[in-house]
């Protein structure tokens, strides 16, 4: 039978608890979401800022269709760059205070144009062990030398600097995603001006979310772009929308315009989605109660997992796992929350390291203290259930 090894591939990893499978929902991104007919509250979404659904967003995104149409027709070079784009662009730039942003079509073709762009055969780039898949493919297939460093471990990536020859590019995720624990960034940034590095961040769970005007990692540290030359940020996390940019000087932009292939060779975002992220923008610089509320509920979080005694990361973004370590397991417990009407993911290997299986709990500022209360409560079952690994 051909592909008969692809079948037994995949029997393995039923065997190991390492299969992925989709859930088909059918119904707008919220805290509550439908799936098979029942109705489940949601810990898993990346949309802590509640904008996935905003009326205004949403409103936004129907005027630009009725103006725009849906496709954009062809790549930004070419005619798909619309006054849309454009001013979406001059936007996230004035908010992440540089001189230019770039739109790109999704988070993972950013990371993987830009780093190829900025760095070749010859070159060496440096990555904490925890980032990002998007950010190491890019790094891999650079065809520069790949160093990882320990996660946020400074003093080791100073000494793989010190051995490094041709152009240095830093790369690291700003909130780690599986985790939530903020990198480093500011020795980061030490770092990199001792050894004459680049410094690229990705703020995909920092932007429009940590801070107090929702400047992510870069503000909290009080960084700027001198610090942190390379800024990427995606839009369908915190912004609720769908697609990334990466922000920068004159000089950058114009060169990942020139050279970074995930934009040149690739169809423009569609503009209706350009102008429902002005939308969110503009909520996410006015209302930084949403901030100020996703806080508080970490903080409720926090305190009562704790109290459980269940084994949480160091992390005060809205990224909250609990470490479970065995995948057969955690899928096991996961599956049991969705019984009982909750929607936490189980991550496992590879996209965290081996026996690191965690429920990846999200919080978002649409949740309220009582369905985080009864989400703690259903924990607290599983626990007495699995009292050895939770
Ligand atoms: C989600 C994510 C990406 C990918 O962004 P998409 O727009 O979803 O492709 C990149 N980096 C990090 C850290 C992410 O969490």
């Amino acid at each position: 039978m051909p592909f008969a090894h692809l079948t037994n591939h995949l029997d393995t990893l039923k065997n190991q608890g390492l299969y992925r499978s989709r859930r088909i929902i059918n119904s707008p991104q919220g805290i509550h979401l439908q799936l098979d007919g029942k109705t489940v509250t949601n810990f898993c979404s990346n949309d802590y800022l509640g904008l996935a659904n905003h009326p205004a967003v949403v409103q936004a995104f129907k005027n630009a269709a009725d103006h725009y149409g849906v496709g954009s027709g062809s790549a930004h070079l070419i005619c798909g760059h619309s006054t849309a784009h454009h001013a979406l662009e001059e936007e996230l730039a004035a908010f992440t205070g540089r001189e230019r942003a770039l739109l790109f079509s999704t988070g993972y073709m950013a990371n993987i144009g830009v780093i190829n762009a900025l760095i070749g055969r010859g070159d060496t780039v440096f990555e904490d062990r925890l980032n990002h898949a998007s950010l190491l493919d890019g790094g891999l297939s650079s065809g520069a030398v790949f160093k990882r460093y320990a996660h946020s471990d400074v003093s080791h990536l100073d000494s793989l600097l010190t051995e490094a020859t041709g152009n240095k590019l830093i790369v690291t995720d700003g909130v780690f995603s599986m985790d939530g624990d903020f990198a480093p960034l500011k020795d980061l940034s030490l770092a990199a001006k001792r050894h004459d590095a680049w410094l690229m961040i990705d703020d995909a769970h920092g932007l429009g979310v940590i801070g107090e005007k929702g400047g992510g990692m870069v503000e909290y540290y009080g960084l700027n772009a001198d610090d942190v030359p390379v800024l990427m940020g995606t839009l369908g996390k915190g912004f609720g929308t769908f697609g990334a940019f990466v922000a920068g000087s004159e000089v950058l932009i114009e060169t990942l315009i020139q050279k970074a292939r995930t934009y040149v060779y690739t169809t423009a975002l569609p503009a209706a989605v350009a102008e429902a992220t002005r939308a969110s923008l503009k909520i996410v610089i006015a209302e930084s109660w949403r901030r100020d509320k996703l806080n508080s509920l970490v903080a409720h979080f926090r305190t009562g997992a704790e109290q459980l005694g269940l084994h949480l990361m160091s992390s005060s973004s809205p990224i909250q796992p609990i470490l479970i370590g065995d995948s057969q397991r955690t899928v096991a417990i996961s599956n049991a929350l969705l019984a009982s009407g909750f929607l936490v993911s189980a991550i496992r290997p590879p996209t965290v390291a081996r026996g690191t299986a965690r429920l990846r709990v999200t919080l978002s500022v649409a949740h309220d203290e009582e369905q985080i209360d009864r989400l703690l409560a259903a924990l607290k079952e599983q626990k007495s259930q699995f009292a050895d690994t939770m």
